[in-house]
């Protein structure tokens, strides 16, 4: 059985600008993180080709995603929201971000691979239905579970998402979508300050006081996902993989280690080998602390290699 590690060099042309977090190197910390450990070799590096028009309206309007390669400047940058910035290269990158996301879906579907992870950016969480913020312009998840519930005989979805900010966009897009469950651990209170008390039977929200730790998010993690995934039993898996929960995050304040990404991408495995015939797309999201992003990342590649 295979994972597949899917990426672009093309995502490394996004920037914005030499202070901000979200930067090119975080994939670049990966790389060398997974090279530097062999765990590169053991999986299966594919490269996507970049989403076009239609596949991106799957989860936005027309309108929309006009609106972002219009905002995609021909130097400096532009603004889509204060956090969120657009050079040259962003309409390009995003669109291999959601290109990303499509074919590693097509891949867990067709049973060429048993899981994959997306190694992309910009991120995509908080891309809510018609608009960007917090860094990500189209919901590159979102994209992967339309395609799978439209074109597969996918039917049922589960969204796990646990970076340390709760996945707003991914809750707007999904919270009147009973065939989607969307679970999100997050940091409380804490940006987005966005549908983090919104009551709908398919969203489930773990929120985190500042300062949690190991064991407190192991016990809710379990005490709230693991019920919500025995009663939806989803035929595929999503992870919208954030690593900025870690303790050494500058963005977060959870005190989260290298080992619980692996335990938790653990949990997740059980129970696509449960529910989903194994079936997981995992796509990142947050982490920014170099060193604690290439560390988690592996970990979360480990544990999937090991899901088989
Ligand atoms: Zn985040």
């Amino acid at each position: 059985m295979i994972t597949a590690y899917i990426s672009h060099v093309d995502c490394e042309l996004h920037e914005m600008g030499a202070s901000h977090p979200e930067s090119p190197q975080r994939l670049q910390a990966i790389t060398a993180q997974l090279g530097a450990s062999g765990l590169l070799e053991q999986l299966d590096c594919l490269t996507p080709t970049a989403a076009i028009r239609d596949q991106l309206a799957l989860a936005h309007p027309g309108s929309y995603i006009h609106e972002i390669e219009a905002l995609c400047p021909r130097q400096g940058y532009n603004y889509a929201d204060p956090d969120t910035a657009l050079n040259p290269h962003s309409f390009h990158a995003a669109r291999l971000a959601a290109g990303a996301v499509l074919l590693g879906t097509q891949r867990v579907v067709s049973g060429s691979c048993h899981n994959a992870f997306c190694a992309v950016r910009p991120p995509g969480h908080h891309a809510e239905h018609a608009s960007a913020m917090g860094f990500c312009l189209f919901n590159n998840i979102a994209l992967g579970v339309e395609w799978a519930l439209q074109q597969t005989a996918v039917e049922r979805v589960a969204v796990l998402d646990f970076d340390v900010h709760h996945g707003n966009g991914t809750v707007d897009i999904f919270k009147d979508r009973p065939e989607v469950l969307v679970c999100s651990s997050f940091q409380y209170p804490f940006y987005p300050f966005r549908y983090q008390d919104i009551q709908r039977p398919n969203i489930v929200h773990t929120p985190l006081p500042a300062g949690t730790a190991s064991s407190a998010f192991r016990q809710a993690i379990e005490r709230d996902w693991l019920p919500a995934l025995a009663r939806h039993r989803p035929d595929m898996i999503f992870i919208s993989a954030g690593f900025d929960a870690h303790r050494d995050d500058p963005l977060g304040q959870l005190q989260l280690d290298t080992e619980d990404f692996h335990w938790i991408t653990g949990l997740i495995g059980e129970a696509a080998s449960r529910y989903a015939g194994g079936r997981i797309l995992s796509v990142l999201e947050g982490g920014y602390n170099l060193p604690a992003l290439g560390r988690s990342a592996e970990a979360h590649l480990r544990a999937l290699l090991e899901a088989h």
